[in-house]
């Protein structure tokens, strides 16, 4: 049976290796230094009509790929990680034979895509969140830092986490640093706890991320900065789609995202 998707625009095929070549002139990788490596993780079929993206290269992502009968995944958390117990067993053994029976390209690009000016994590989920970015702070620029998209009142700290909530649907870890209005807020999205301090130091009062850990409850406090957490997959759950879609495009191909709910 012939996708729905296809019937309204009929995909091209493109070569494994051109898209490749596209993701990387996009999200430029190697302007970044990693925790694994960008890029290709996994080769499959050499030619590519359907991209399904998604946030992290679990087994219940792959089979929803192989499902929809993708022939490349596109993730944010790919499979490869430094410090690595590096054997192919269990878990490992069983997304790789998932991918490797299907033959499906994976593709996973970390650092590069939460940075993306415009499609990255970051920058989607201040769209989202209707806040707009001034400048950028942090260990490579991945920290946003800016208000209120439109410009109105600033927020205090119960404000902006209930803001939160309602946009992304989930409830949020908030401790409050103070309680005057919030001119500057700082976001960078993932477990990107240990830009708090990078944060603080660039003048945010609010910092919004996906986790806290315990030392950020009270440097918020100590500091009268307010942390905000919102999820790990909440604050992830916007780039991969964004960027997927984009190069789908620009090479005709068809492209699907899927979310699978992680509530951490
Ligand atoms: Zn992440």
């Amino acid at each position: 049976m012939t996708p729905v998707s296809s019937l309204a625009s009929p995909a091209v095929a493109i070569g494994r290796e051109q898209l490749l070549q596209a993701f990387d002139a996009l999200l430029q990788p190697g302007r970044f230094t990693d925790y694994g490596p960008n890029g290709l993780q996994v080769e499959g079929k050499p030619v590519v009509c359907k991209i399904v993206s998604g946030v992290t290269a679990s087994r219940a992502l792959i089979e929803a790929a192989v499902a929809a009968q993708a022939d490349a995944i596109f993730v944010h958390h790919g499979l490869f990680w430094r410090g690595q117990d590096g054997r192919v067993t269990g878990w490992m053994k069983q997304r790789l034979a998932l991918l490797l029976a299907h033959d499906i390209n994976l593709f996973a690009y970390h650092l590069p895509l939460d940075a993306h000016p415009v499609l990255g994590n970051n920058a989607q989920l201040g769209d989202v969140l209707g806040l707009r970015a001034d400048s950028r702070f942090g260990e490579q620029d991945l920290g946003f830092l800016g208000g209120w998209a439109d410009g109105r009142e600033p927020p205090t700290a119960r404000a902006l986490a209930n803001h939160l909530e309602n946009r992304l649907q989930r409830p949020v870890v908030s401790v409050e640093g103070s309680q005057s209005a919030i001119t500057k807020i700082a976001w960078c999205s993932g477990g990107a706890q240990g830009y708090f301090e990078a944060a603080i130091a660039a003048g945010a009062q609010a910092f919004i991320t996906g986790e806290i850990s315990e030392p950020q409850a009270h440097l918020a406090r100590e500091c009268g900065v307010s942390f905000l957490a919102c999820g790990h997959h909440a604050t992830e759950r916007y780039g991969a789609p964004a960027a997927a879609a984009h190069v789908a495009a620009q090479l005709g191909l068809s492209h699907e995202f899927i979310d699978i709910d992680n509530p951490a």
